[in-house]
């Protein structure tokens, strides 16, 4: 299986060695990793000016040197995306030369043109939840809307910390902006990820869960990437089997599987029955 989200000591909100998790990794049954730390571009946000793709790509070099032949690990990023501050995004991705990247919002942008708000608790506490879904998936269809990105990162972001219970959350409500992602994502060939990091909290489930899945499915979609989210080695691939299982219910048959940003489609029958043939271990990159 893949854990296509995976943050190292290279994110500001991680302490994890990337050798730690490449190890848990392999004890998980994970056979192809992505770390993917964060990129951000925000004032607003502690982990802007923290990334340096030097050090990165030195630990990469050395854990792939270390891992070889028994886990295949991805350069990858989790580059935060948002209409105001576009254009950084798409500056480093003309700098750097990664497998594969994540775009993900994590940010509220006030329709008043006011500061934008990383999406937190304290954004449900002046303004009712509609808005803040609204407007946050509205972000995302503008991300998908790029081409950009490989994936985009947890769908529904803002149900993580939104009051209530996983029941007060009806996706339902959204179904008309959901729609209006799929529209993006498929007319651009990106995909977007279940980030099983929900499931590791009480009362919530992978972001997006199946209702949102299976309109993809509906709507002709195809492509989905698996995440665990990651900030300590002890969760890799955690939620992964379970969501493979999901996606099938759903309609989806293939997981992606990436390489230098190119995507190959790998089904989940033969990452639930390992040690098949064709089972989707590829050779360490
Ligand atoms: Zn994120
Ligand atoms: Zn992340």
């Amino acid at each position: 299986m893949f854990d296509y989200h995976v943050h190292s000591d290279c994110s500001v909100d991680c302490d994890e060695p990337m050798a730690a998790t490449c190890r848990a990794a392999i004890a998980a049954g994970v056979t192809e990793i992505a770390f993917t730390d964060h990129v951000d571009f925000e004032p607003a946000d502690e982990s802007t000016g923290y990334y340096d793709a030097e050090r990165y790509f030195a630990q990469l070099d050395q854990v792939r040197a270390e891992f070889c032949g028994r886990l295949t690990i991805l350069a990858g990023a989790e580059v935060d995306f948002n209409t105001r501050r576009a254009h950084q995004a798409e500056t480093f991705l003309d700098k750097h030369a990664f497998d594969f990247v994540i775009g993900s919002v994590h940010f509220y942008l006030p329709s008043d043109g006011r500061e934008a708000e990383m999406v937190y608790p304290s954004i449900f506490a002046n303004r009712a939840s509609d808005e803040v879904y609204t407007a946050y998936l509205d972000q995302v269809r503008e991300a998908a809307a790029t081409g950009w990105f490989d994936t985009i990162g947890h769908m529904d972001f803002p149900k993580r910390y939104a009051p209530g219970t996983h029941r007060d959350y009806d996706p339902y409500r959204y179904r008309e902006s959901f729609e209006a992602v799929f529209q993006e994502l498929i007319r651009s060939g990106t995909a977007f990820e279940i980030n099983t990091s929900g499931l590791r909290k009480v009362g919530l489930a992978g972001l997006p869960g199946p209702a949102v899945v299976r309109w993809y499915a509906e709507a002709g979609g195809t492509r989905i990437t698996t995440g665990s989210d990651s900030h300590e080695a002890c969760t890799i691939g955690s939620g992964i089997p379970t969501t493979l299982t999901m996606l099938g219910l759903c309609g989806i048959e293939k997981v992606l599987s990436f390489r230098n940003r190119v995507a190959t489609p790998v089904s989940i029958t033969d990452l639930l029955t390992p040690n098949v043939p064709g089972s989707g271990v590829h050779e360490t990159a």
